[in-house]
C-alpha cells in the first residue's frame, strides 16, 4: 500500500539499526543479595551471574561486557574456576577478561559487589519521615532500565533464571517474581554509603578507590580518610559530625529486626520481566481461577494508602480472567503466582513483570469509582495478563517485534469487552477510542512499519503505532482469516515458541501454516511496510436517474 521505509520524525537523521546480540557467553542465572538502605536510597549488592561458552571462538570467551549504568561503585569482581586477569568499568558497562577463553559448553561464575545509590532509573525509592507517606522500593525495567541496578546483558533475548535475597527491615514485606523460598531473621551487614559521587574524582582515581573497598565494615568517613585524604580535608569539612551520625544510625541499626526475603525463578526471564517490590503493605487474596486452583492470585498496596476493600474492588475480577485466557488461547496461565503490587512510584498505568505485576495506584478504584472506571481497571488488567502469554512465555526476539507483545496485549483488551458486557466499553468502543491516538500520530508525526529495525531508542518504538495500531491489524488479520482459523493457529503459535523468542517472521509462518492461507500481502502491507489505506470517497446524486453514484480511490500511494 506504500514504500517501504520510514517517514521522516521517528528516527533522528542517522538512527541506527537494532538486531539481537550474538552470545557466545550466555547468562543462565544471575543470583542477587542486596541489603536495602531505603532512607538512603540504596543498597549493597553481591551479584552471583552463572554464564555457559556456547562457541569454539576462543577470541570470542575471552571476554564478557556487562549493561552497569551509573552504578556508584563496583566494589570487587571476581570469576571463577578460570578467573579474571582484569576489569574495567566505564560508568556504562564493566568488561570482565577472563586469565583465558572458557572452553566451548563450560560453565563461569562471576562474583560482582557494588553499591547502588539514588539510582538514575529502574529502582524507584519512597522514603520519607512523615508518617503520611508509605516507603517503598519498587523496580520498572522497560524497556533497557534493568542495568541501572542490575549487571545484566540488558536485552529481551537474554534470559535467565533469578534468585534474590533480599533484606530489609522486618516491617516491610519484599517481594519479587517467582517463588518465595525462605523468610528468615538477619543480621545486616555494617555498611554505609560513600559519601562521595563517583563524578567528584576521575575515573580511574574512583576505579582505585572502589576496588579497595572490600570491607563493608568501613563507614563513609574511614573510606574517606584512608583513601582520599586530600578530598576528605577540602570536600568534608564536618567529618567528626558526619562520623557521629553515622554511629547513631549504626547503634540503632543494631537493635532494629531485620528479615531476608529469598525468591527463586525458575523460567527463564528477560532483564526487563524481572522485578522486586519493598513496603509497608496491605494484602487481599483473590478468589482462585479454576483452571489454575493451585496459583495464589494476591495484591498488594501500601498499608498506609490503602485497605483490602480497595484492593478486592480493583481486582476481583483477576480469577475469571485466568479461566478466560485459558478458555481463548488454549493455555493455562503459567508461573507458579499471579501477583500485583500497586504503589505510586510512576509506573505509567501497569507493568507485566513475570509473576509479579506492578501498578500504578492512581487506577485503583473503590466501591462507588468501580461504576465508572471499572472498565478501565479490567482492561489494564487484561492487557497485562495477556503479556504472560505476548511477551512473557513467547519473547519478543528484540524491540523491532515489540508489536508481538504490546499490539497483541491491547488486541486482547479488545476481545475481552467483547464478550463480557462492560456498559462504558464495548469492543469496538475500545478500538474506536485508541484509533484516534494512531491516527494522529500516523498522520501528523510519522509513518512507521510495525516491525521496524531502525529507532533511536528502544523507548521510541512503545508509541501510538505499537498499541492501538496493531490492535487494528490484529483485528483485521482475525477477520481475513476467519474467527476458528484464526484462534486455532494462534494457540498453535504459542505452543510452537512458548518459553522462546519469536519474532514477526516466526507469527506470520505458523499463521500460514495453520490457515494454507498466504499472508505475504497482508503481512508486507500491514507489518513491515508504514502507513494504512488511505480511500477518497466521491458521491454524485443523478437528479434525473434518482440514482447515486459513489467512486472510491485509494490514495495512500500519492501520498507516500
Ligand atoms: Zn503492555
Amino acid at each position: 500500500m506504500s514504500k517501504g521505509g520510514v517517514q521522516s520524525g521517528f528516527t533522528l537523521d542517522g538512527g541506527s539499526f537494532h538486531f539481537s546480540p550474538t552470545l557466545a557467553l550466555n547468562p543462565e542465572h544471575i543470583e542477587l543479595e542486596i541489603q536495602l538502605d531505603i532512607p538512603n536510597h540504596g543498597f549493597l549488592g553481591h551479584c552471583t551471574t552463572t554464564i555457559r561458552s556456547q562457541s569454539e571462538n576462543s577470541e570470542l570467551t575471552r571476554t564478557i561486557q556487562f549493561n552497569a549504568e551509573s552504578f556508584y561503585s563496583i566494589l570487587n569482581v571476581s570469576s571463577s574456576p578460570i578467573g579474571i586477569k582484569s576489569y574495567s568499568y566505564s560508568g556504562h558497562s564493566l568488561e570482565i577478561n577472563f586469565n583465558e577463553s572458557i572452553p566451548n559448553s563450560d560453565q563461569e561464575f562471576i562474583s560482582i559487589q557494588y553499591i547502588i545509590f539514588n539510582p538514575i532509573s529502574g529502582l524507584s525509592f519512597s522514603s520519607s519521615t512523615s508518617n503520611q507517606t508509605p516507603n517503598f522500593v519498587v523496580s520498572d525495567h522497560e524497556t533497557e532500565r534493568a542495568r541501572y541496578w542490575i549487571p545484566c546483558i540488558d536485552h529481551p533475548s537474554v534470559r535467565t533464571t533469578y534468585s534474590v535475597e533480599i533484606s530489609v527491615p522486618s516491617e516491610y514485606t519484599a517481594l519479587a517474581c517467582g517463588k518465595l523460598i525462605s523468610s528468615t531473621p538477619t543480621t545486616p551487614k555494617q555498611f554505609e554509603i560513600p559519601t562521595f559521587p563517583s563524578t567528584l574524582v576521575s575515573n580511574t582515581e574512583f576505579q582505585q578507590i572502589s576496588t579497595k573497598i572490600s570491607q563493608f565494615k568501613l563507614n563513609s568517613s574511614q573510606i574517606l580518610t584512608q583513601y582520599l585524604p586530600e578530598f576528605t580535608q577540602k570536600s568534608v569539612p564536618n567529618t567528626d559530625e558526619s562520623f557521629s551520625s553515622t554511629k547513631t544510625e549504626n547503634e540503632s541499626k543494631e537493635n532494629e529486626q531485620w528479615t531476608c526475603w529469598r525468591w527463586e525463578l525458575e523460567e527463564i526471564c528477560p532483564s526487563y520481566l524481572f522485578c522486586i517490590a519493598v513496603g509497608d503493605f496491605v494484602k487481599a487474596e483473590l478468589k482462585r481461577a479454576s483452571t489454575r486452583n493451585d496459583m495464589e492470585l494476591e495484591v498488594f498496596a501500601p498499608k498506609l494508602w490503602y485497605d483490602a476493600n480497595t484492593l478486592h474492588c480493583s481486582f476481583d475480577s483477576t480469577g475469571e480472567m485466568v479461566d478466560w485466557m485459558f478458555k481463548k488461547l488454549g493455555r493455562k496461565l503459567p508461573w507458579n503466582k499471579y501477583f500485583q503490587v500497586a504503589t505510586g512510584s510512576g509506573i505509567g498505568g501497569a507493568m507485566e513483570n513475570i509473576s509479579l505485576v506492578t501498578w500504578d495506584d492512581s487506577l485503583l478504584v473503590n466501591e462507588s469509582m468501580r461504576l465508572e472506571r471499572g472498565w478501565i481497571m479490567d482492561s489494564v488488567n487484561v492487557h497485562e495478563m495477556a503479556h504472560s502469554y505476548f511477551g512473557n512465555a513467547v519473547v519478543m526476539k528484540g524491540f523491532a517485534h515489540a508489536w508481538l507483545k504490546e499490539s497483541w496485549a491491547s488486541f486482547m483488551e479488545v476481545v475481552y469487552a467483547e464478550e463480557h458486557s462492560h456498559e462504558m466499553a464495548d469492543s469496538y468502543g475500545i478500538l474506536w477510542m485508541k484509533r484516534e491516538g494512531y491516527f494522529t500520530e500516523s498522520n501528523a508525526k510519522y509513518k512507521r512499519p510495525m516491525c521496524c529495525y531502525k529507532f533511536d531508542s528502544s523507548w521510541d518504538m512503545f508509541d501510538r503505532h505499537l498499541y492501538p495500531g496493531g490492535a487494528w491489524r490484529l483485528n483485521m488479520l482475525r477477520h481475513y482469516l476467519g474467527e476458528n482459523v484464526f484462534w486455532k493457529a494462534v494457540q498453535k503459535y504459542l505452543d510452537q515458541y512458548w518459553n522462546e523468542t519469536a519474532d514477526t517472521h516466526d507469527f506470520q509462518r505458523v499463521l500460514e501454516k495453520h490457515s494454507n492461507v498466504s499472508l505475504e500481502m497482508f503481512f508486507n502491507q500491514w507489518f513491515y511496510s508504514p502507513g494504512h489505506l488511505k480511500i477518497k470517497v466521491q458521491m454524485e446524486y443523478n437528479v434525473i436517474e434518482k440514482s447515486i453514484g459513489i467512486q472510491m480511490e485509494q490514495i495512500q500511494m500519492k501520498e507516500s
